[in-house]
């Protein structure tokens, strides 16, 4: 099984401040970073470290900020299709983080919304079935549609991160087989929280559900029933990423071993997941392959 992730690519910046700041406030920080970020990106680059081939379609604009998003992308093993799109500019996020490990993102969509339903069905040309497809939710819903049910037709396996939370998000439930999201959005999605926003999901169409709930692990909800898993013991650095790094690895953990999402997949993407909190940074704070294939190996 390959992956195939369709979302968006970013250049994330990211400030060091000593607290979020109230609406009219000015405050210092301090540039902590610059690297490659977007949460579509986020996780093809950890499927890749994972070992799962992995194919990144991701639109960006026709400026400065593509070249840059380009280069960088050389330095991980997936095949990116980047695709340019003269209207928009390429996107960019601002995280903010402060010293108790909390963080807020102001993310552009520019690039992201303007991937077209032609530019993703070509992208799902290389797709045979069985292979996986990846969403999050910067792209629009007509694009997202198109997707989803291009992907039903072919006899992929779908997988969506509803991050951002879209009001049309609802309307998609039935065409997901794997559903993986935190507890805000699970709470906002479905009125419920844990296991209960999980059934109600199942209800709604959804084939599995992973509702993560911070450093209280997460929970699996399937037609055989619930299963909750603790997070890995962590000391918190910035918690920025660890969604999209435990998102990934649980995908990857269940393709290596040819299985469905189990309690395993979650226990291997708790511990990335808990390096990832540990360090500083999105990418930069991603276990390395080699830390990958420790954990998936253990
Ligand atoms: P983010 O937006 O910060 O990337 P998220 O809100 O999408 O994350 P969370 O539920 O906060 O997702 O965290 C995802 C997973 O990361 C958790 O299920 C857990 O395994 C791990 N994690 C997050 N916070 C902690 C923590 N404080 N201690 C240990 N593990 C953590």
């Amino acid at each position: 099984m390959r992956a195939f992730v369709i979302g968006n690519i970013a250049l994330d910046e990211t400030y060091s401040i000593a607290a979020l700041p109230q609406a009219g406030a000015s405050i210092f920080g301090e540039q902590a970073s610059r690297s490659l970020g977007g949460k579509g990106c986020n996780q093809a680059i950890v499927l890749a470290r994972c070992g799962v081939e992995t194919t990144l379609v991701a639109a960006v604009g026709t400026d400065d900020r593509a070249i840059a998003i380009g280069k960088s992308l050389t330095r991980e093993h997936l095949t990116p299709k980047l695709i340019p799109v003269d209207s928009a500019t390429s996107d960019i996020s601002i995280i903010l983080t402060t010293p108790d490990g909390e963080n807020s993102i102001i993310t552009t969509r520019s690039a992201a919304a303007a991937l077209d339903r032609d530019a993703a069905l070509d992208a799902l040309g290389d797709t045979v079935s069985g292979d996986l497809v990846i969403l999050q939710g910067n792209l629009s819903e007509e694009t997202t549609l198109v997707i989803l049910n291009a992907a039903r037709s072919k006899g992929l396996t779908t997988a969506f991160n509803p991050s951002p939370l879209q009001p049309w998000f609802a309307s998609i439930l039935p065409l997901i087989d794997i559903a993986v999201l935190n507890r805000i959005e699970a709470e906002a999605l479905t009125g419920e929280s844990g296991a209960g926003a999980g059934a109600f999901l199942l209800r709604a169409g959804v084939g599995l559900v992973i509702i993560t709930l911070g450093g209280q692990g997460c929970v699996l909800v399937s037609a055989n029933g619930a299963i909750e898993v603790a997070a890995a013991p962590a000391t918190i650095v910035d918690t920025t990423g660890a969604g999209d790094c435990f998102t990934g690895v649980a995908l990857a953990s269940a393709i290596r071993r040819g299985v469905a999402i189990d309690a395993r997949a979650l226990e291997d993407a708790s511990r990335a997941a808990a390096i990832t909190v540990g360090r500083r940074g999105t990418q930069d704070a991603f276990p390395s392959h080699e830390e990958m294939m420790a954990i998936l190996r253990a």
